[in-house]
């Protein structure tokens, strides 16, 4: 079973270091854009990734951790050479007061609209559509393993996880444990290790063939080109590392199974590569 079509959508945009996408990566900035994937099925439109939450951009505890990651890097005072161009002066970009809806009214879409929504994982810069969306109807779809994680208390906003974003009354969750269809040719893709319930995303389209939606289990390009697995992991131990590496493994097997469109979490490049056709890939 196919979907019918599918959109990228950037939300905006944050300044990271290249150590926190790279296993053993240097120090040095990068602006990742902050993307969803957006899919038409015959069960209606599913939304893969809702980017931050107008509230979390503006959160002083979240705009002074950003900074102090990007503290000390030697290309601090570097223009960013792509589009799109964020304001200077931020370590994170929203675009628009609720960039979700920014992004949907793109396509001529509102919250309403989405049946389901699924989150690769609860950092900031992935969970902020939550609210907007169950608030609108739409069940949200997540690793069982993830929202465990992030009602354990363990991590707060200073960790980049933002409590508001699961704590919306009402939220209708739909929990998975690992790999599952979410709804006609879309899969999750269980890669836990950048956190504990992590997951990627495989879609099937019927001219394009297979995309695969990495998420942070591989954010760039050159995860792929050098062969090396994310380079945060938030459960913090040696068997959240060997969790990521194995998860890297799995998303090159299936990628090199079906010849997959395989997108990684946040590079800039690729996305503007794919961003899609008008009426999107089919
Ligand atoms: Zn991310």
């Amino acid at each position: 079973m196919n979907a019918d079509r599918l959109f990228f959508l950037q939300y905006g945009a944050e300044r990271v270091s290249k150590n926190l996408s790279l296993a053993g990566g240097r120090h040095h900035l990068y602006w990742e854009p902050l993307f969803g994937a957006l899919v038409e099925t015959r069960e209606g439109w599913v939304l893969l990734d809702t980017g931050m939450s107008r509230s979390a951009h503006e959160d002083p505890v979240n705009s002074a951790a950003y900074a102090a990651g990007c503290a000390g890097a030697p290309n601090l005072d570097e223009q960013w050479h792509l589009y799109p161009e964020p304001p200077e002066g931020r370590y994170n970009w929203g675009n628009g007061e609720n960039p979700l809806e920014t992004a949907l009214a793109e396509i001529g879409l509102v919250p309403g609209d989405i049946t389901l929504a699924a989150v690769s994982h609860m950092h900031v810069d992935h969970s902020g559509g939550i609210p907007t969306l169950a608030r609108a109807g739409a069940t949200i779809a997540i690793q069982q393993a993830e929202l465990d994680f992030v009602r354990s208390g363990a991590v707060g906003i200073a960790e980049g996880f933002y409590e508001p974003d699961w704590s919306e009354p009402g939220t209708r969750w739909r929990m998975l444990d690992g790999d599952e269809e979410l709804a006609p040719g879309v899969h999750a893709l269980a890669t836990p290790g950048h956190t504990p319930g992590h997951q990627s995303f495989r879609v099937e389209l019927p001219e394009s063939g297979t995309w695969v939606m990495a998420g942070d289990a591989a954010d760039l390009a050159q995860n792929f080109l050098d062969h090396v697995h994310c380079g945060s992991y938030a459960g913090g131990t040696d068997a959240d590392e060997a969790d990521a590496r194995a998860s890297f493994q799995k998303l090159l097997a299936v990628s090199r199974e079906t010849s997959a469109h395989l997108i990684p979490g946040h590079d800039q490049v690729v996305l503007n590569a794919v961003h899609h056709p008008k009426g999107g890939h089919r």
